[in-house]
Parts: structure tokens; sequence; C-alpha cells
């Protein structure tokens, strides 16, 4: 039998698994990936299509149809039995082609969020999505990670893992690459959770790094084991939806109570029994908007693709609602706002300024100081900054010197990538230094502890070592104020002196003119230790620095940051500034992108500030510096005391809870760790604050959309309700035949629906102060203005058809009845494109697809008209060109009132005094 991953060694897991520590090729992995299968767990099964069908018959109104079908058989009508049974399927085809399109729509956009894991292939670390991991891949984890496979760990620092999804208990667990050995507990087996070599699928790294050869992918995983019971389900139905739902719901009842009214009314009148219930039934099937929830999620799916084209992914349906009424947008700088791409341009070590020449991560540019090249050889300061900012230091360049791919960049930090390529220009590789002295501890970087240190063997100076007697070195490098409090030496004139109360204001000094200067500005220092030295902690820290120097890095201001946060201020949407920076380096950054300019706060005096305090404070505020992670999600509660409803981003594991209690939690694609996805609502594939405007931008879009589909869906079957039972109250005939009825319905009301929910983004959704959250898909206005259309729509039918009835057989004032209620309904379906805007200012012909639908009901209604064998399906009989012309003059005319009234009166019926009265500055 096979010994279990946790009882071997590294090396026997590694020779077991037929790999090595510099991991696999890509020839291998791809044999592997062909053995194994992409690892990934298998998610519940899919509902089979032919259920997706049939269900799309299980509706009360589907049965009353059914029900339809058999009366009209037993009298002996098989024509309508056909035609009922021919708009039965159809509306089945369509529901389910809706249902199963906007399904794999949605799953596609969700998968674009998965996550990636760093993988040593070919001999270099490479990013690739977790689905492409095989057995013996050697992956890398840290915090913030989600485990991409079963895997043996093999070489480890302070790795802390929470193994709850697995386990159930929330304690962090450390991990070690001691052999677990079986025989020594008890029951000879070992539980999952005492496998302390052995990292699972699906946990998260809350702390530290490991690298581990992965054993087991995709279902052969411990989570795949019971990866059904604990399958996530993403929420699918938004409140929006339920909503909907239960407006659907309403105005079933309500329209369900009209068609009784109208079946009174005809047995009053003395219609024979039969056509009644037909009428009735169409009445009933045609008036309810059964296809409202369907075309909502379609509406939803594809405002979903449209985000995703300006790279923001919708993980929850919700976040589409909510991000068009977001009033705050708190965002990271770094990345963000900045391009996050990091060169060093400053040094200043013991005393002397020095400036570094070169663009981007390049390794290639020269050090000067008062315009006097430096060589970096000959200079020991210069060389023991660089090398301390290297060696302590997680990333690593990649590009032509390094890895034969075209562009210099970096895979890890762009802080530290910056450090690495100016070690490069001095001719430091980083990959020899590591060599020479290899990395034995290290206390990581984390936000709220604003430094890092490793503890390496020491460099290979002799004389150094017996001069101290010193064998290790511990190298820091983090912010200012963190690091000088612990120095009490200075490196200067390659020495090692006392540090003065002058030497440290005149490093403060600098500091501040670097940030003054929008750079970011990182400190470096170091300590030698005793060769005995091997575990690092902060106690080991607290005495004996020697201050190396400072080094500050430009970080560019994006752009489209500065743009989008123009269009922010024209739409009344706060944008706060948060970042973990200085805040002179952050306030510069601030002037750079035209932040509005508001109080700056740093995370000291955010501290000693009561949650009163802050919330009093808070809406002054545009920007927070030295940040800690765990501040954000107070801001993110000071600020929803003010009803703001608030956007945060976020891209660390402490950043969760904020995202979580964010309005729109909002996760950074590229630099975002696997948790702060988890927590959020959006995920940036930019990491661009200009995306987190676009996907407002394009919220607005989508609850417009969807009001311009409520309000053409519920006024137009309303009016044909008003209409039908005017006409049997007053004429004592029904306007339309039943198939009749059932046919507007499938075509003429449905054809155009959906075409609404893409009408295009009119440019300007930005410009408007955001919605009042409170303020829904319905409200009053709307109700007023459904209502009102509605009942000019049925008036107007009424009157067409009285008109007729009296001039010409029923047959023909029917067909003309039929083709004004076309009309009116295409009619319509523009005026439904906007609540405010006039057709002609959105562009008559903007919106292509209802174009392309207006032209394909047309058709089809001159079809029913004059196609012989249909005229007998649908009893009509072809009409004149003066008929048309009443058709369209009725029909136009509904529509240019509406329009001019949104001309004159463009705020009527809209959101008017429902409109947010308050606009955030
Ligand atoms: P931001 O919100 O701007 O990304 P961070 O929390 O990442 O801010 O960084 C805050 C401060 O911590 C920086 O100003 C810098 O002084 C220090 N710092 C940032 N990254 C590192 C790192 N990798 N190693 C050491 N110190 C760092
Ligand atoms: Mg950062």
């Amino acid at each position: 039998m096979k010994r279990p991953w946790h009882s071997l060694t590294a090396d026997d897991a590694l020779s077991a698994l037929d790999s090595r520590r510099d991991g696999l090729t890509s020839e291998e992995a791809t044999t592997r990936l062909a053995r194994h299968g992409p690892n990934h767990l298998v998610g519940k099964k899919k509902t089979p299509p032919l259920v997706v069908l049939l269900r799309q018959f299980l509706s009360p109104l589907i049965y009353i149809l059914l029900a339809a079908v058999a009366v009209s058989i037993i009298v002996g009508d098989l024509l309508d039995a056909w035609v009922i049974l021919a708009v039965l399927v159809l509306n089945a085809v369509v529901g389910f082609v809706q249902e199963t399109r906007a399904e794999k729509a949605m799953e596609a956009l969700i998968q674009m969020a998965a996550p990636k894991a760093r993988v040593r292939r070919d001999g270099r670390v490479q990013l690739l999505a977790a689905t492409e991991i095989v057995p013996g891949d050697i992956v890398t984890i840290e915090a913030g990670d989600k485990v991409p496979g079963d895997a043996r760990i093999v070489s480890v620092s302070n790795l802390k893992v929470n193994e709850s999804a697995l386990t159930g208990e929330s304690m962090p667990i450390d991990k070690s690459t001691a052999v677990v050995d079986a025989a020594a507990t008890a029951t000879g087996v070992t539980a999952i959770a005492d496998r302390l070599d052995l990292v699972y699928m699906g946990t998260i790294v809350t702390y530290g790094r490991a690298t581990a050869v992965i054993t087991e992918t995709g279902m052969r995983t411990e989570i795949g084991r019971i990866a059904t019971a604990i399958q996530a389900v993403e929420e699918t139905v938004t409140p929006l939806q339920r909503s909907i739902a239960k407006i659907s719901n309403y105005v079933i009842v309500l329209f369900l109570a009209v068609c009784g009214l109208l079946a009174i009314v005809g047995l009053i009148r003395g219609l024979p029994w039969l056509e009644v219930f037909l009428l009735a039934v169409a009445a009933a099937v045609s008036a309810i908007p059964e296809g409202l929830p369907a075309v909502v999620t379609v509406v939803l799916a594809v405002g979903m693709r449209f985000m995703a084209q300006r790279n923001a992914i919708i993980r929850k349906l919700v976040a589409v609602e909510t991000l068009g009424s977001a009033t705050v947008i708190c965002s990271d700088k770094t990345g963000t706002l900045t391009l996050n791409e990091m060169t060093v341009r400053r040094l200043y070590i013991g005393g002397r300024l020095i400036k570094v020449a070169g663009d981007g991560y390049d390794p290639s540019g020269n050090f000067s100081q008062d315009d006097q090249i430096l060589d970096p050889a000959v200079d020991p300061e210069l060389l023991t900054m660089l090398r301390a900012g290297a060696l302590c230091n997680d990333a690593q360049l990649t590009g032509d010197a390094t890895d034969g791919t075209a562009v210099p960049g970096i895979i890890g930090d762009p802080t530290e990538g910056a450090l690495v390529a100016a070690a490069a220009k001095a001719g430091l590789a980083k990959n020899d230094m590591e060599s020479e002295s290899p990395r034995l501890d290290e206390i990581p970087f984390r936000s709220e502890r604003l430094y890092m240190a490793t503890l390496h063997e020491h460099e290979f100076s002799p004389k150094r070592k017996n001069s101290h007697g010193r064998a290790r070195i511990i190298y820091l490098k983090g912010a200012v104020e963190r690091l000088l409090p612990l120095s009490q030496y200075l490196l200067r004139d390659g020495k090692v002196a006392p540090l003065r109360k002058a030497d440290a204001s005149a490093i403060a000094d600098a500091n501040t003119a670097m940030a003054t200067d929008a750079m970011r500005v990182i400190a470096v220092a170091y300590l030698e230790v005793p060769e005995t030295l091997d575990k690092l902690t902060e106690q080991t820290l607290k005495h004996g620095l020697v201050f190396v120097g400072l080094a500050g890095m430009a970080d560019p201001p994006r752009d489209e940051a500065r743009e989008a946060i123009g269009l922010c201020h024209g739409a009344g949407i706060k944008v706060i500034m948060i970042t973990g920076d200085n805040r002179v380096t952050a306030e510069s950054i601030a002037r750079q992108l035209d932040l509005p300019t508001g109080r700056a706060v740093t995370g000291p005096e955010l501290a000693t500030m009561s949650d009163k305090e802050l919330a009093g404070a808070v809406e002054d505020v545009s920007v927070f510096a030295r940040i800690e992670p765990l501040h954000k999600l107070r801001i993110v509660n000071a600020l929803k005391t003010h009803g703001h409803v608030v956007a945060m981003t976020g891209d660390g594991v402490n950043d969760a809870l904020a995202l979580r209690a964010a309005d729109i939690g909002v996760a950074m694609g590229i630099t975002g760790t696997d948790v702060a996805k988890e927590a959020s609502d959006v995920v940036l594939t930019d990491d661009n604050f200009a995306s987190v405007v676009s996907a407002v931008e394009e919220g607005r879009a989508i609850f417009n959309r969807l009001r311009g589909v409520v309000f053409f869906l519920l006024s137009t079957n309303l009016g044909e309700l008003i209409a039908l039972i005017l006409s049997v109250l007053v004429v004592g005939k029904a306007p339309l035949l039943a198939v009749q009825i059932i046919w507007v319905n499938l075509v003429t009301d449905t054809v155009p629906a959906i075409p609404l929910g893409l009408e295009p983004r009119a440019g300007d959704e930005i410009k408007h102060p955001p919605r009042d959250p409170r303020v829904g898909l319905i409200y009053p206005g709307l109700i007023f203005r459904i209502l009102f259309l509605a009942v000019q729509m049925g008036v107007g039918l009424f009157l067409v058809f009285t008109w007729a009835e009296s001039r010409m057989p029923i047959e023909e004032a029917r067909t003309l009845a039929f083709c004004s209620m076309s009309a009116f309904e295409l009619f319509r379906a523009f005026n439904a494109r906007s609540d405010e805007r006039t057709v002609f200012s959105l562009g008559v012909f903007r919106n292509r697809w209802l174009v392309y639908a207006t032209f394909i009901t047309i058709a089809l209604q001159l079809m029913v008209v004059y196609v012989p064998f249909l005229r007998t399906a649908f009893g009509t009989v072809p009409i004149g060109l003066d008929r048309w012309g009443i058709a369209l003059l009725a029909g136009g005319s509904m529509f240019a009132i509406e329009e001019i009234r949104k001309k004159l009166f463009s705020r009527l019926f809209s959101l008017g005094k429902w409109r947010p009265a308050r606009t955030t500055r």
C-alpha cells in the first residue's frame, strides 16, 4: 500500500511524485494534466436541460392555458387548440434559451475571478490558473493565498494555515516540514488536523510562506472528497430579483382579478361562455408579465458582461444593483490610484543624497551624487543598502536579463521589485546574493507592522566576521517611523557610528523631502547577530539596529484614475484615498490626482478617535494615511452612519472584514489575495480605480434598463386589459380574439422587451447624483407613469375599435385593433428606453437591437395578416393602407404624447422629488 503523504519526508514525497525541488517542466506538466485532469472541484450536478425545459411549463398560467387547449378540443375548436399549443411550445423554448444562456454567461464570468497559483515550472516561478496545477508541481504559498491543491511542504517559514473549511477548527495551524509519524499516535491514524507537514486545497494561508509539492489535485483532494457537502453556494437570487418576483406576484393577483372582471362583464353582455372563457384565459396569460423575472435575469447577465468588458467582474449579483447607488468610493492608493510600478529614484545614505537613473524595472541606470556618477563597486555603504534591500525581499525580476521574456517586469510586490531592480543596476544579482547568504528565517511584511526582517548567513566578508565574532545578519526594511526608533547606530563613511539626534532629524527631513515629491519611502537597517541565533522574533530587533538609509521610489499616478476622480466629482460621488503610506506622500499623490482636497487623517490619529468622533469627521476627510487594514472597517462604518452607500477596495487578508462590511466590496484581481476576492462583491481585473467608476456607471445603466423593461411590460399589459374591458363593457364585443391576444403577448410584447434590456448607455449616467438607495426599481413616479400610459393606450385602442366596429365587418375591425395594438407596443418600446430623455436625444437608432426587433415584429405582424393559412389561424383579414394609417396614427400619437411629456416635464413621472437632494462632495 502507498504510504500516506504525511509520513514521507519531503524528499521521499518528491521522488514518489517523480518531481524535483526546482519543479516540473512544462512538457511534464502537460502530460500530467492530461492524465489527472484539471485541478478543480466538479461542481454540483447541473440541472439536465430537459428538466430546465419542462420547468418552463410549471406555472399556473400554463395550466390555465392547457385547460383552454382541452376545452377547445372538447368543443371541437381544433384550430384554437393548435395555436395555443404552438404558443406554449414557443414560450417554453424562449424561456429555456434565456435561462440557459444567462446561466452560462454568469458561470463564465465567475470563473474569470478564479484563484491563481505561483508554480515553479521550467525552473522559474510562474503565475498560473489554479486549475492547471498537477501532482508534482512545486508551488509557493503565502499569506492570503488559498492553497491550490493538497501538498507536502518542502520548505517553510512561519506558515500558519486556517483549515476551518476542512476541519471546522478556526484557529490557524502552524505547519512544518517534519514528518508526522503515524505510529506515534495512539490510534495509528493521523487526523487531517494533525498532519502538520501537509497543506490542503481550499484552506487559507493566514501567515508566513512555504513551498510545497502538490500531491493530489481536483476531486482527489481532501476537500474534493467532501466537495458536495461544503460546495460554496453563491447567492444567485438578488434582493432585486426577489422584489421583482414579488412585484409580479402582486401584478398577477391584480390582473387575474381584472380578468375575472372581464369574464363577468362579458357574461353580463351576453357573450357566449366559451368565448368569454377563452378571452379571459388569453387576457390573463398575456396581461401577466410572467416573462419579467426571466428578462431581469437576462438584463443582469448582460450587464455583468458589459462590466466584465470594462474590467470589473461581479462575484455577487447583488452588487449590480448596489453599485449604481454608491455615494462614496474608498480606494487604496498603491496600485489602484497609482500604477504600482515602483522605481527607486533617490537614496539617502549616510547623509548623502544619491540619484538613481533608469525607468520601470529595467535593471539599467546609474547612481549619481551632485551630478557625479558613482561607482557602486567602491561604495560600501551603497552596496550595503542595495544588498539589504534586495535580500530582505521576496520579489524577483523577470525579463531579458533573467529569463528571456521580453519586457522587464517582476513577480512579487512592486515595492520590493523596485529594490531588486535598483540592486541590479549596481550589478548585484539577487540570486547570487541569496546563494552567498541564504535566508534562514524571516518576519514577513504586514501592513500593520510596516516592516519586514530576514535573517541571513553573513555575507562573505571574513574580516567582519573576525572583528565582531558575528556570523549572521538580520536585514530590515520598512517605514521610517518604525525603523528609526529601533536604531542606535548609523552607517556613515563606511563605518558604524552612533546615531545622534541630529542624524535622526536629518533622516526625517530627507524622508519628508522624498514624500513631498510623492515618493514612497522605505528605510533599510541591519543587525549583526551571533551564529547561534536561528529564530527571528520581534524581540531580537529591539536593540542595536544599524540604520543604513532611505530609498525613495516613485509610483506614477494613473491618468485614467485622475479622469475617473473628475467623473466622480461631477457625479457627487465622494472619493477617499486610503493608504499605508505616510501622510505627506499620500497628500502629494492626492494633489497629482486632483482629488478634491479635504482633511488628511492618519492611522494613529484615527486610533485615538472614538467611533462618534470618527463619524463626525469622516465626511471631510479625503485622505487616510498610515492606515492599517483593520481601520478600514471603522471607516466603512463611520461612512455608513451618514447613510452613505460605500464601495471599498482592498487586497489583503485583513481587508476581508472591511470588504464584507462595505456595501460594495471591491477586490484587486491582480494583487488581491484569494481571501480578499472571496470577501468581495466585485473583482477588478486591472486593479484600476477607473474600473470601479466604470462599474458604477454600468450599474446605473443596468438599473435604467430594468426600469425600461418593467415599465414597458407592465404598461402595455395593463393597457391591453383596459382596452379589453372597455370594449366588452361598452361595445359588447372583444376587440381581439383569444389567439390574437396570445400572439401580442408572445411576439409584440416579448420581442422588444429583450432589446430594451440591451439599451446602450446614454453616456450621462455618471453625471447625475447617485440614486437614493431607498428608491428602488419601482418608485411612485414609475407607477404613475405606468398607469397614465396604460390608460392612454387602453382608451386609444378602445376608441379605434369602437370607431371601426360600426363601420366595417367585425373581422376587419378586429384586425385593425390587432394591428393597432402591435403598433402601440412597438412605439411604446421606444418610449420605454428612458424615463426622462426623449428618444431623439438618445438617438433613435442607437439601440440597434430594438430596431432589428421592430423590423422582425413588423414582418411577423404582416405575415399574420397576409399569409393565407396564418390568416385562418388568427382570424384576420387583409387590410388596406388607410387602415394601417389609422393604426400608425393611433400608436404614433400616444408615442408623441409621452415624448413631449419628457421634453416639457422631464421630471413629471421620473424620480422627481424622490431624487436625493444631497449631493456629496
Ligand atoms: P499601501 O496601502 O499604500 O499599499 P502598505 O500597507 O503596503 O501601503 O505599505 C505601508 C508602508 O509599509 C509603506 O509606506 C512602506 O513604508 C512599508 N512597506 C510597504 N511594503 C513593504 C515591504 N514589502 N517591505 C517593507 N516595508 C514595506
Ligand atoms: Mg501595499
